[in-house]
């Protein structure tokens, strides 16, 4: 199911997207419903549904998906204000798009907790 949702179309280079960071293994884009000056989203180009989903294989590329997060802040001049980066699992949550993906949100006072 993941591999036919628009992200794993954006992550094969099927949609436009505005990438602001990119490597072989994730893709960061502008969220195209943004809810602070910065949200910018950073996706595996492997299709993987939901947090669920994650086998023990797919540890590097977690940890890799934080080291494009980090990179995104640092472009977009956050690493010193701060910025948050959330992934929610599963309808519940608010998951909308069933390809896993952080959310890098910053540029604006953050509160705590999230509704
Ligand atoms: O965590 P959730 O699944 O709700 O996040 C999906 C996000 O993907 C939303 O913030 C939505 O605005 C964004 N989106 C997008 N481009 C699309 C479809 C959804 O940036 N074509």
């Amino acid at each position: 199911m993941s591999e036919d949702s628009i992200f794993g179309k954006i992550a094969r280079g099927e949609m436009d997207a505005d990438v602001v960071y990119e490597n072989e293994q994730v893709i960061a884009f502008r969220d195209i419903n943004p809810q602070a000056p910065t949200h910018v989203l950073v996706i595996p180009r492997k299709p993987i549904a939901t947090i669920n989903d994650l086998e023990p294989g797919d540890r590097e590329l977690v940890g890799e998906m934080f080291l494009a997060a980090k990179e995104v802040a640092r472009l977009e001049g956050l690493s010193e204000s701060g910025y948050r980066v959330v992934m929610n699992c599963g309808e519940g949550a608010g998951q909308t798009v069933f390809h896993i993906h952080l959310h890098v949100l910053g540029g604006r006072d953050l509160k705590w907790p999230p509704g």
